[in-house]
C-alpha cells in the first residue's frame, strides 16, 4: 500500500470519528466521550499529514506548534467559562485568518491558476476574511471594548453593504479569470480589504439579544472558509471537516433563529436588540424583595418547583449549589425540574455545561415548549441569574426589542422567586415587568450565597 492510500484510509477513519464524535456531543452525559474521540481523529489526521512528502522542514512547523499551544493555553488557562463565548468568537477568527493567508500563499507560490482554482482562492480569502473581522467585532461587542455591544444602525447601511458585496463579486471574477495578469495581485488584495470591511459591516448591526446567532454562524463561516482552503492544498480532510463544521454552524443557527423566532435575514438586517427600552408598555407594581427564610416557606410548601438558570448562575458559578438545593428540595418531596432556554447565557448550551458539571441529572430538564403549556401548575418558578429568557415584554409588548423571542412563561406560575443582585437588566438592556408583578418575589443577592442560605434553611443550620 502506498504512502498516499495510508493517509487517506487514515483520512477516513478520522472523518468517521469525527461523525461518532459529534452524534455522540448531543447528550451531556457521552459529550466528554466524543471530544475525546474527535480529538484522536484529529491528532492521528495531523501525524499522518506530516507524513507527506511536500512537507519537507519539519522545524518550521514545530515552531509554529510550539507557538501556538503556548498562546492557546495562555488562553485557556486565563478564560474565566463567563469569557467562554469570547473565546470561541477569537477562535473562529484565527481559523477564518488560516484560511486568508492559505489562499494568499497559494496564489503567490502557484499564479498560474484554472479558473475553478482561482474561483476557490477567492472563495477561501474572501470567506476568512470576513470571518476574521467579522469574529474580531463579535468578541469587541461580547466584551464591550472599543465598541458597544448594542446595534450600529446608520442610513444606507443596504446600500454600502449591498456595494461592497458586488465589488467582491466584480473583481472576484476578473480575479478568477487570469489569475497570472499582472492586475491579479491587486485584484485579490482590493477583494481582501474589501471583504475584511464586509465582514465588519454585516457584524456592527447585530447586537444585544442576537449575539449567539452571530457565533454560531461566525463559526459555520470558519468551517466552510477552512473546506475551500482543503480543495486549495488539496486535503480531502479538510475539505470533509471544514464541510461538518460549516453544516453543523448553520444548523445550530437556525436553531437559534428558531429560539428567538427570527429568520436569518431578519436578524442581519433588522439591528435587532437596540437595548433602548421600549417606550410602550409602562411598568407596573412594585417590586417585593423577600429574605432567604421568607423564599424558603414558599419553596419548603411547593409541591413542584421548576428552576430556570441563567447567565446569572454562570457568572457566580452557583450551579453546585443549585445541586444542593435541588437534593434539598427532593428530599422535602418536591417535584424539582429545569427548563432551559436555547439562548440563555452568552453560549448555546452554556447552562446545559454547568449543570451536567454539578451532574445535575439531564432527565430533569424540560423543554420550553413541554413546560410553558403546565406553567400554571406549577407552584414555584425559581430563577436564577436569568433575565431577558423570562422576560414577558418579549410577548405583550410590541416596541420591546426582545418582543417576538419565545420565553420561558414563568409569570403564569403560582409563584416566582427570582435571584439576582440588583435591579440590573439583562443582556437586551430592558426593563424587566416579571419583577414587577403581584406573584413575584426577589431574593437580591450573589446567586450562591442566597442559594446556600436557602440550602442552610432546608438543612436547619440558618
Ligand atoms: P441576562 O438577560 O443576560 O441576565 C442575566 C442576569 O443575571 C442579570 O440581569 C444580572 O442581574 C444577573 N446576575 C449577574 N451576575 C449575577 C450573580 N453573581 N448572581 C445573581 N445574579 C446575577 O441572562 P439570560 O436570561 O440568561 O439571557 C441571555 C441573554 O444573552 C439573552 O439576551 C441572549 O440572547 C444573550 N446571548 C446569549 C448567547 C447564547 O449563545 N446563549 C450569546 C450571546 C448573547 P444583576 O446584575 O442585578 O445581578
Amino acid at each position: 500500500m502506498g504512502l498516499e492510500s495510508l493517509i487517506n484510509i487514515v483520512y477516513i477513519l478520522s472523518a468517521i470519528t469525527f461523525i461518532m464524535g459529534f452524534k455522540l456531543m448531543s447528550s451531556p452525559v457521552s459529550a466528554q466521550r466524543g471530544n475525546l474521540l474527535s480529538a484522536v481523529g484529529m491528532g492521528a489526521a495531523i501525524v499522518v499529514t506530516l507524513l507527506y512528502p511536500e512537507v519537507v522542514r519539519y522545524q518550521f512547523i514545530a515552531i509554529g506548534l510550539a507557538v501556538g499551544t503556548a498562546i492557546g493555553l495562555l488562553f485557556a488557562y486565563r478564560t474565566p467559562m463567563t469569557g467562554m463565548p469570547q473565546m470561541v468568537g477569537l477562535l473562529n477568527g484565527f481559523g477564518g485568518l488560516a484560511s486568508l493567508l492559505v489562499a494568499w500563499a497559494e496564489f503567490i507560490a502557484r499564479p498560474e491558476q484554472s479558473a475553478f482554482g482561482g474561483g476557490v482562492i477567492w472563495l477561501a480569502g474572501l470567506i476568512g476574511a470576513i470571518t476574521f473581522s467579522g469574529s474580531f467585532i463579535a468578541w469587541a461587542k461580547l466584551e464591550e471594548r472599543f465598541i458597544s455591544g448594542k446595534p450600529i444602525m446608520y442610513s444606507g447601511q443596504q446600500f454600502v453593504t449591498g456595494g461592497v458585496v458586488l465589488g467582491i463579486l466584480v473583481l472576484g471574477v476578473l480575479f478568477a479569470m487570469n489569475t497570472a495578469a499582472p492586475d491579479a495581485a491587486l485584484f485579490l488584495g482590493i477583494v481582501t480589504v474589501l471583504a475584511l470591511i464586509l465582514g465588519v459591516l454585516v457584524t456592527i448591526p447585530i447586537g444585544g439579544a442576537d449575539m449567539p446567532v452571530v457565533i454560531c454562524l461566525l463559526n459555520s463561516y470558519s468551517g466552510m472558509a477552512a473546506c475551500a482552503s482543503g480543495f486549495i492544498v488539496h486535503n480531502n480532510l479538510l475539505i470533509v471537516a471544514g464541510a461538518i463544521v460549516g453544516a453543523s454552524g448553520i444548523i445550530l443557527t437556525l436553531i437559534m433563529c428558531k429560539a428567538m423566532n427570527r429568520s436569518i435575514a431578519n436578524v442581519f438586517l433588522g439591528g435587532f436588540g437596540s437595548g433602548v427600552q421600549a417606550a410602550g408598555m409602562e411598568v407596573v407594581g412594585e417590586i417585593k424583595p423577600v429574605k432567604a427564610d421568607e423564599a424558603y416557606l414558599m419553596l419548603e410548601a411547593a409541591n413542584s418547583v421548576i428552576i430556570v438558570p441563567g447567565y446569572g448562575m454562570a457568572v457566580s458559578q452557583a450551579q453546585h449549589a443549585v445541586r444542593e438545593l435541588t437534593e434539598a428540595m427532593e428530599k422535602n418531596g418536591t417535584e424539582v425540574r429545569f427548563a432551559i432556554h436555547p439562548v440563555a447565557g452568552r453560549m448555546p448550551g452554556h447552562m446545559n455545561v454547568l449543570l451536567a458539571e454539578a451532574n445535575i441529572s439531564y432527565d430533569a430538564m424540560v423543554e420550553m415548549d413541554a413546560v410553558n403549556p403546565t406553567m400554571e401548575m406549577v407552584d414555584v418558578c425559581m430563577i436564577i441569574g436569568a433575565n431577558d429568557v423570562v422576560n414577558p415584554a418579549a410577548k405583550d409588548d410590541k416596541a420591546s426589542p426582545l418582543y417576538g423571542m419565545p420565553i420561558i412563561e414563568v409569570y403564569r406560575s403560582k409563584a416566582v422567586i427570582v435571584m439576582k443582585r440588583s435591579m440590573g437588566k439583562g443582556f437586551a438592556g430592558v426593563e424587566n415587568p416579571l419583577f414587577f408583578k403581584n406573584n413575584t418575589r426577589m431574593l437580591f443577592g450573589d446567586a450562591k450565597a442566597s442559594l446556600q442560605a436557602l440550602v442552610n434553611e432546608f438543612k436547619g443550620t440558618n
